[in-house]
């Protein structure tokens, strides 16, 4: 068998700059076995191990001192299997490839976020999530994963083999073993109507639940320091296709998204006192556009202006008084903020530790320029959030431990007995997770 590619140390950092790790030694295992290999070698030597995505979460998850399992051992799309509906990769696979890759077939995942850089088991792990009314999470879309666990047996899981497992690995913080390949549930691709329009905040709060109940997928921007607001509606459609111009796409999705608005945070960053004006003139420049594309060409868009972010899910219910309260806060505050609150939905689903586990929910997304201090902002929307029983995203910044945890997940001990028994020697622990599981 050949030995995983081994790298000599290097200081490992994540997409926003905000968290670094200094492994004693970086590897690519390149199937199952090798995986195996890895974990016993790192096990004999008294070292922890991680295994990293894209490196595109704001919390210190995927950060070791032991041996860090880079992803790109593992790239493969394994198999494909039209009369089941399912897609089997690698977990080092990134979305955006998984994304062409069922183009080029002719199919597409239900649901996904807001961009695609991320590798499928680094998604899943920390609950990565879109907008729905009736199609949950990344995670929500998985059939079947295959796990390496600490002792280096190779365990797969659905739900009807180790179901126990199943619950809880799809979103499993890393903690449970390293995620060697992901069975999706895909469909034939379809094409989703998409309908921008700008509002104002207080139609978007009186009309909250009718938008995103009669929406497949709703959700919005507020603009902090304006009563403006960016909504988005997708919906299924007959087509014909109508994609964005190629110009268009370029001016409001590079030009506006990224290059203007790089500018306009860095001279915000340099010029607190000009954000609130930068706010109202952008949010005003914001103009009505339709468009018809197949799923990823809609969800999806880059982001380049790195930035610093914290989310929440409450339940569905206290999402608009959670909302009207944030932005109260945000004008009694000297707060200065860039970057727009986003807000989408999720329906209930049944993963242990998912941030809709059991309850349908709304997330409130927070960012901050990257370099800016977000610390006072952020602290006061925490507040907010967790008095109505909010979980924030796993790889969101928060300041949450495993006692708060305990209380809005009640399923908590579950998957905690379940880590006691797959990984007691705490292969796989790091800081992050000592704080939020409890050791
Ligand atoms: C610009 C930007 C936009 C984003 N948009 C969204 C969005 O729309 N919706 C949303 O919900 N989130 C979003 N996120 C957050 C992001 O999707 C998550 O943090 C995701 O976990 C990052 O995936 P990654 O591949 O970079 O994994 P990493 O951040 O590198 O790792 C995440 C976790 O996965 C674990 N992991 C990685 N590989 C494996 C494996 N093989 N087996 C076991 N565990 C593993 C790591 O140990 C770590 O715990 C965004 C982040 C950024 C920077």
């Amino acid at each position: 068998m050949r030995s995983a590619r081994s790298k000599s140390t290097a200081t490992w950092r994540n997409w926003a700059g905000n968290v670094a790790a200094r492994p004693v030694r970086s590897v690519a295992p390149a199937s199952p076995d090798e995986l195996a290999a890895v974990l016993r070698k790192a096990a004999a030597d008294g070292l922890t191990a991680k295994a990293v995505g894209s490196g595109h979460s704001f919390t210190s998850t995927a950060a070791t001192g032991g041996v860090l399992i880079r992803p790109d051992g593992l790239t493969a799309i394994r198999s494909l299997d039209r009369a089941a509906g399912t897609v089997t990769v690698e977990a080092g696979v990134q979305l955006k490839h998984l994304n062409a890759a069922l183009a080029a077939e002719g199919l597409s995942l239900t649901n996904m976020g807001d961009i695609m850089e991320q590798t499928v088991a680094g998604a899943i792990s920390t609950g990565t999530h879109g907008t729905g009314r009736d199609s949950a999470s990344i995670a929500a879309q998985i059939t079947a994963l295959e796990l390496v666990t600490a002792d280096g047996s190779v365990l797969t899981c659905s739900a009807a083999e180790r179901p126990e497992v199943f619950a809880a690995a799809r979103i499993g913080l890393g903690a449970l073993g390293v995620i060697s390949a992901v069975t999706f549930a895909v469909e034939p691709v379809f094409l989703l109507a998409a309908r921008e329009e700008p509002m104002r905040f207080d139609r978007v709060m009186a009309e909250f639940d009718a938008l995103a109940t009669e929406n497949e997928h709703f959700e919005f921007y507020w603009f902090p320091h304006t009563d403006n607001c960016n909504t988005k509606r997708n919906n299924r459609s007959q087509g014909p296709a109508a994609p964005l111009p190629a110009v268009r796409g370029w001016i409001d999705d590079e030009l506006l998204s990224n290059g203007v608005f790089q500018a306009a945070c860095a001279l915000g960053k340099a010029a607190p006192g000009a954000i609130p004006g930068i706010a109202r003139i952008s949010s005003r420049a914001l103009s009505a556009r339709t468009y018809t594309d197949i799923p990823y060409k809609v969800f999806t868009s880059p982001r380049r202006v790195r930035f610093v972010e914290m989310e929440y899910a409450v339940p569905r219910e206290a999402a608009v008084d959670a909302i009207r309260e944030l932005k109260a806060t945000v004008e009694r505050s000297d707060f200065r903020i860039s970057f727009p609150v986003e807000v989408r939905v999720a329906p209930a689903d049944d993963i242990t530790l998912s941030t809709a586990s059991g309850r349908d929910s709304a997330y409130v997304a927070v960012h901050m320029y990257r370099g800016s201090r977000y610390q006072e902002y952020f602290t006061a929307v925490e507040r907010i959030m967790t008095e109505r029983e909010g979980r924030p995203h796993w790889g969101k910044m928060h300041t949450r431990d495993a006692d708060y945890f305990r209380t809005v997940y009640p399923r908590f001990a579950e998957f905690t007995g379940l880590r006691d028994q797959l990984d007691p020697g705490r292969l796989f622990g790091n800081d992050y997770l000592r704080r939020v599981l409890g050791s």
